[in-house]
């Protein structure tokens, strides 16, 4: 079943690009595999996924030794200071950083580790009380300080749009990260390029492809409904 949900989503990006005028290689496909047994993440690595996102530290940690070393593993969800330690050397990219004393934790560790962690900064674009993420007005100073810090390398933009119906709904809100990241990619900020735009889940990600999407995190299209929420 994964692999063919999975040559469902691949296809879907392929032609959401098309639409665009895009090339589906600058595309990445981020099986979001939270909740779910190493089995199936194995199965999806098999079928050729090598990108794979968590949203909780120690999920992920307890995952990343029961599979193949070269999974880059992506952090998704929203994190606490006290667990950054943790990624640093093990994640591939934090997308969620959402304020500049989560981007000093992950630089001092990082520091300590004598590595560079990528991150991005999380938007809250569509100002929704229950989320996480920067205001846009709000982006362009974070990004600023946290690419100022060392060990720190800022790559882009992240936003979880609303749950929606259709797809539609969200096309704006991919369209003001867009805004904001070629506004901010062209006041040439020292350590920013803003090259990645995380964006687009199940039930937008090919909305997403169109509005310029570099990440997808495409969970229950691959691995099916999660049996618990999280
Ligand atoms: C769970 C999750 C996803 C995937 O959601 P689906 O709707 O199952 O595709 C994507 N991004 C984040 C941040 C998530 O927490």
């Amino acid at each position: 079943m994964i692999r063919e949900n999975l040559e469902k989503v691949r296809e879907n990006i392929v032609q959401a690009c098309e639409r665009a005028g895009r090339s589906p290689e600058d595309v990445t496909l981020i099986a979001v595999s939270k909740t779910k047994p190493v089995e199936m993440i194995m199965e999806a690595y098999q079928a050729g996924v090598r990108d794979f996102g968590e949203n909780k530290v120690q999920e992920m940690m307890d995952k990343i030794p029961q599979l193949p070393s070269d999974i880059r593993w992506h952090m998704i969800g929203h994190l606490q200071r006290n667990k950054v330690k943790y990624l640093i050397g093990k994640a591939a990219m934090i997308h969620s950083v959402d304020s500049l004393r989560l981007a000093e934790e992950i630089s001092r560790e990082a520091v300590k580790q004598n590595t560079v962690m990528k991150i991005l900064i999380e938007v809250n674009a569509a100002g929704e009380e229950s989320k996480f993420g920067v205001s846009p007005a709000e982006t362009e100073a974070l990004v600023r300080a946290a690419a100022g810090l060392p060990g720190i390398r800022v790559c882009g933009l992240m936003t979880i749009a609303p749950l929606t119906e259709n797809p539609e709904n969200n096309r704006i809100f991919f369209k003001i990260l867009k805004n904001l990241s070629v506004d901010i990619e062209g006041k040439n900020i020292d350590n920013v390029h803003m090259a990645c735009m995380s964006m687009g889940m199940t039930g937008d990600y090919e909305t997403a492809c169109e509005e310029g999407a570099t990440f997808v995190r495409v969970g229950t299209g691959i691995f099916g409904e999660r049996s618990w929420q999280i």
